[in-house]
């Protein structure tokens, strides 16, 4: 049985493929020379198992979405308090590069914008550190929480570079206020280059993965952050990741999220997962206009809003699986939604079933939200093409509509010999 989320990562990517407004970044001449048509989506869970669709191996430029990790990497390395000594942590509901300091002690107030990201930058490998190596310390980072070696395009950089007078006025408003220590070009410099540390969308999801998983990398296992510095940066990004947008953007989509002019965007579900999608034409906000799309389906259609109140499995999805003569009963358990539906597909593409027939049995699950049905539909489909006999038990009726994809129903088999002994007594 082959898993369905790379097709249903498709599927969005193909809603939103009509969606051709926007424009792609301008103000750095090689961002506008970026292909427009790419479009690619990722998937991460913390158990580490990554799911990807479309343009997945094009590679392109961090950017902003450098920002959340960095400040990561500044709480792990000082602390909330001294972090907040010199940058605040709300969410301003400005441009990226709006000229932004706080009016009484002048410190900018949000990590996500260029003042404050500027500023984090500089504290990291030690606030006396020359560029080479705080961009090295930096782009070692980064290649640990993608679990491979990045590099850094230089040509990018060196276009940004050209046109940085709005980001050097900022870094001259900061060092002339003592935020920062490091020589005005120094800062932009070292900022730029960070801004342009290559990835994938595959890169995206599994970085962003690492931030959902506590901080421990959930491909490669090592432990990069602490869950504490984790919390808070996604508390940030959930306030103020989306530039001028971000207040709709949690009511609509419910990620903590951070996007990047390039037409990256990543989101973290804490717990369960990281998601990413790369299209680079920008809606006026700075945002890419299908990666914004896209999120929404995601959150809506695969059940990911923060505050909806059925995300936590908690138990192990499945019990126990048991074979009673030529049947392979999955006993599931908890709740079934996205999460859990994808950890038991997971699993059962992996198990050897020799039985000729599979029932998957509801008896012990509390409640199965739309996605997690879907799926969980699919996968017996998919198990009954592979050669199977297919079934549920459900004596709830917790999946009262069994229509698959395909108009044929699933059977439904509450007979006694495949009940759980005892169950009857109560
Ligand atoms: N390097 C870009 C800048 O500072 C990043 C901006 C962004 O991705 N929004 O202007």
């Amino acid at each position: 049985m082959q898993t369905p989320i790379p097709f249903y990562l498709d599927e969005i990517l193909e809603k939103v493929r009509y969606q051709d407004g926007g424009a792609v970044a301008d103000y750095i001449p090689q961002l506008a020379a970026a292909n427009p048509s790419y479009l690619g989506a990722a998937l991460c869970t913390t158990t580490g198992h990554l799911y990807s669709a479309g343009d997945d191996e094009e590679e392109f430029t961090m950017q902003s979405i450098s920002k959340p990790f960095i400040y990561a990497l500044a709480l792990q390395e000082y602390g909330l308090e001294e972090v907040r000594s010199l940058v605040g942590m709300e969410p301003s509901g400005e441009a990226f590069n709006e000229l932004s300091l706080n009016r009484d002690d002048h410190r900018p107030v949000n990590p996500m914008i260029n003042a404050g990201a500027m500023t984090v930058t500089q504290l990291i490998n030690g606030v006396d550190s020359g560029v080479d190596e705080r961009v090295e310390h930096i782009r070692k980072y980064l290649s640990r929480l993608a679990g491979r070696d990045l590099t850094i395009d230089y040509q990018t950089c060196d276009s940004e570079l050209e046109h940085a007078e709005r980001n050097l006025s900022l870094a001259h408003m900061l060092r002339n206020y003592d935020i920062i220590q490091d020589d005005a070009h120094d800062a932009v410099m070292t900022y730029t280059l960070q801004c342009s540390t290559k990835v994938t969308v595959k890169d995206l999801a599994v970085i962003s993965a690492t931030l959902a998983n506590g901080g421990t990398q959930p491909i490669t296992g090592e432990k990069i952050l602490d869950a504490d510095v984790c919390r808070l940066t996604q508390a940030v990004m959930s306030s103020a990741g989306m530039y001028d947008g971000a207040g709709r953007w949690m009511a609509e989509v419910g990620i903590p999220a951070k996007s990047g002019v390039s037409g990256g965007l990543l989101g973290t579900l804490p717990g369960q997962l990281g998601i990413a999608t790369f299209s680079p034409r920008l809606n006026t906000e700075g945002n890419s206009v299908r990666g914004v799309e896209a999120f929404k389906l995601l959150s809506q259609e695969m059940g990911l809003h923060l505050m909806a109140t059925d995300q936590r499995y908690g138990v192990a999805p499945i019990r126990e699986v048991e074979i009673i003569d030529d049947t392979a009963i999955v006993r599931l358990q908890g709740v079934m939604n996205f999460s859990a539906a994808e950890s038991i597909l997971y699993r059962l593409e992996d198990y050897e079933i020799t039985a000729e027939q599979v029932l998957l049995d509801f008896s012990q699950v509390t409640t199965v939200n739309r996605i997690g049905r879907t799926m969980l539909k699919e996968g017996l489909r998919r198990m009954r093409e592979a050669g199977f006999k297919i079934g549920v038990i459900d004596p709830d009726e917790l999946i009262k509509d069994r229509t698959m994809r395909d108009g044929t129903q699933v059977r439904r088999d509450d007979t006694e010999d495949f009940m759980i002994e005892g169950e009857e007594l109560w």
